[in-house]
């Protein structure tokens, strides 16, 4: 692969890892490589980049969807469990 250039200052980016980023707002990923542009300070991100968050991004919003399943099914058991005591 060839060097990440700036395509705005036709620099050679340097690269770096970022500790927290998001790729989707309210998604934050950990440890994600970058590139940084050492003149506007601008991320640029390599195809492979953006699949490896995209593919971490959809992880996450798995599991956060899996846990908001099992908060749904809680609370719709203690529902139920009311109803039996209404009907007493
Ligand atoms: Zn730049």
């Amino acid at each position: 692969m060839g060097p990440i250039i700036c395509t705005k200052d036709k620099v050679d980016a340097t690269e770096i890892v970022l500790n927290s980023y998001e790729y989707e707002e309210g998604i934050p990923l950990r440890n994600v490589p970058a590139f940084k542009c050492p003149v506007c300070e601008e991320f640029i991100f390599t195809e492979a980049q953006i699949d490896e968050m995209e593919r971490k991004t959809d992880m996450i919003k798995a599991e956060m969807l899996a846990f908001e399943r099992k908060v749904t099914l809680t609370m719709r058991l203690d529902k139920v469990g009311h109803l039996v005591r209404a009907g007493r």
